[in-house]
């Protein structure tokens, strides 16, 4: 299952038969986190998609163009950290996220936009677990991640919506630092 490129942010080792993987399992039985839950999972498994895949089946490099911003190929990096586009969604939750690992912000994450990525879409695959997070952290994270994951998708959507309404691009403005 390792070898599954679309897993490779995934912690497998998590993914055991009669186990729940922790974007499950922290979950409250309400159909929003449901949702939420869902999108979170199809990051996680790599089926979320974006125009880095689309461009994969269609061969046509300038569709892997993030089309909210046309700055840069739109993938995962960019979609969750880096799109103009989203970027008030994006600060709204990010400040959350960074007090859950504030003690390791300055050492590991500035400039680290892969780990800062990983530990959103999985913050169990961590080598060896650089943040040393108890389970409780852990599960915090999760949910912190799993609120920010679900505002970038419906932001993405709205806007995708609207671009198709007004043929226009949102934003250009610097994405997240
Ligand atoms: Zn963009």
């Amino acid at each position: 299952m390792k070898e599954k490129s679309t897993l490779k942010r995934c912690n497998t080792q998590t993914l055991k038969i009669h186990e729940t993987h922790p974007v499950w399992k922290t979950l409250p039985p309400l159909t929003f986190e449901v949702k939420k839950a869902n999108i979170k999972a199809r990051l996680l498994t790599g089926t979320y998609l974006l125009q880095d895949h689309v461009q994969r089946f269609t061969g046509n490099t300038e569709e892997q163009k993030c089309q909210l911003c046309q700055i840069e190929k739109e993938d995962i990096v960019h979609f969750i950290l880096r799109c103009p586009a989203l970027n008030e969604k994006r600060q709204k939750v990010l400040p959350e996220l960074k007090q859950q690992i504030v003690n390791k912000w300055h050492e590991h994450f500035m400039g680290n936009k892969e780990l800062l990525v990983q530990t959103i879409i999985d913050c169990t695959q961590l080598e060896i677990n650089i943040l040393n997070i108890n389970q409780e952290t852990a599960i915090e994270i999760e949910k912190i991640s799993r609120k920010l994951c679900y505002h970038l998708h419906v932001t993405r959507t709205l806007l995708h919506q609207r671009l198709v309404v007004t043929g226009q691009n949102v934003a250009k403005d610097p994405g997240c630092k």
